[in-house]
Parts: C-alpha cells; sequence; structure tokens
C-alpha cells in the first residue's frame, strides 16, 4: 500500500456475547465491530484487562479490514472488480437471471438477478476465472511440457492457487478480481510446482525461467490481495 494513501480508522463499538465457553475470544465481525466471546460471569474488568492487553492487535486488524474494498451494491453506476480494473455496473429490467459485459465494457446483470444482492457475481467471476486459468494452463503446459491432471475453481479466501500431490489444481474464483498478469503468474507458480513440490530458490528460478515477467502480477496481488471485497 503506498504510504500516501488516506488511513481512516472508524469508531470501534463492542459486543459482549456471554455462553458457557471457558476463554475469552475476541473476533471482528467487521472492520467497526469487535465480538467479545467470554464465559458467564465474567467481570467487565476481566474484559477491560484483556482489550488493554490486545490494544495492538485490535488495532492492527480493524486498520487491515478498513483498508478493504467495500463489498459492491447491486446498483447502476456501482463500480465492480473485474480482472483489476473497475468496471460499471448496469442493472437490465430483463427477467432473464443473466449477467454479461457489454460492448461497451460495462458489467450487466439482470434485475431479478441483482437482487440476490453481490453474491450474484460468484458464477460470473467463477466463469471468467475457469476461462483464464484453462488459457493460461494450456500454454504453459504445453511449452514446457507440465502435465497436470485436472483444474478445479473453488472459493477459497486466503489461496489463490493450489497443486496436490498427484498435480491437482486448484484456483479461487476470486482471480477473476485481479489483472490477467497475476492470474497468469499464479497458473504458472502452480505449474511449476509439478516439477518443484516446494518454494525453494530452483522452485523461483524455475518460475522465472518460464515467466520472466512473473513479478508484476506477483506484486498486484501483494499490495492488493487482502483489499479484496469479501463476497
Ligand atoms: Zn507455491
Amino acid at each position: 500500500m503506498a504510504s500516501s494513501e488516506p488511513k481512516f480508522t472508524p469508531p470501534l463499538e463492542y459486543k459482549i456475547l456471554y455462553s458457557k465457553r471457558k476463554t475469552i475470544e475476541l473476533r471482528f465481525e467487521n472492520a467497526n465491530l469487535l465480538l467479545i466471546k467470554a464465559p458467564k460471569n465474567t467481570s467487565p474488568n476481566r474484559i477491560a484487562d484483556i482489550l488493554l492487553n490486545k490494544k495492538d492487535w485490535i488495532r492492527k486488524t480493524q486498520q487491515k479490514l478498513s483498508q478493504r474494498w467495500p463489498v459492491p451494491k447491486m446498483v447502476t453506476g456501482e463500480k465492480i472488480l473485474l480482472l483489476g480494473e473497475w468496471r460499471e455496473l448496469e442493472i437490465s429490467p430483463a427477467g432473464n437471471k443473466k449477467i454479461s459485459l457489454s460492448a461497451s465494457g460495462k458489467i450487466v446483470i439482470s434485475e431479478d438477478l441483482a437482487m440476490q444482492g453481490a453474491q450474484a457475481l460468484i458464477p460470473f467471476y467463477r466463469q471468467i476465472t475457469r476461462h483464464w486459468v484453462h488459457h493460461f494452463a494450456d500454454l504453459y503446459s504445453q511449452k514446457w511440457q507440465l502435465t497436470y491432471k485436472s483444474i478445479r475453481v473453488n472459493g477459497a479466501k486466503t489461496r489463490w492457487g493450489s497443486c496436490g500431490a498427484r498435480n491437482t489444481l486448484n484456483f479461487s474464483w476470486r482471480l477473476a478480481m485481479t489483472p490477467l498478469l497475476s492470474i497468469e503468474y499464479v497458473v504458472a507458480h502452480e505449474l511449476a510446482h509439478i516439477k518443484h513440490h516446494n518454494h525453494s530458490p530452483s522452485f523461483w528460478q524455475f518460475l522465472g525461467q518460464i515467466m520472466p515477467h512473473y513479478k508484476p502480477g506477483q506484486a498486484w496481488l501483494k499490495e492488493n490481495g487482502n483489499k479484496l471485497p469479501q463476497l
């Protein structure tokens, strides 16, 4: 993240949930709400102590969460992240449960589908991810004789992709929000694991050989990966 970016930390609300549990757990529901799960009969002083002890973690976590791009509203004019660019959303009155790209690059979604909220974007993101992942996997596996068993697109939140022991490849549909160069990087990275099932220097050297321009795609994910709207 650029240091010139404004940092705004919203006010924090607390909610204490008492239950039969034995330990106290702190969990952010969102950037503005911290849930405190506590055993019955925990004294307010004990909770205040914990909050004081954890204040650095609370501040850091809240800052991180408030940098996330918000989940888009399904209204005309809203900006939707697609392949690393913000595209305009248009709601069409058609009742055909369809979502598509217009010639001018807008994301057009039918009214009945838009009613489902931002979740309606997931099958669309999945389809785009599947298309580009197959495109790059074909390209790299043919050129470098890296044979994979299968490709699956899943909903992983913390991993862009993975390569199983038997060369089964998995990719998150969240990749559709990232630039093509980042998708290409993730695919090349997972295919490179077919030769090196680790992150040793030889792995990175091999990746640099098959995709010499991998760094910008990797850097985008490092900088923006944890800001993607959490659909
Ligand atoms: Zn890896």
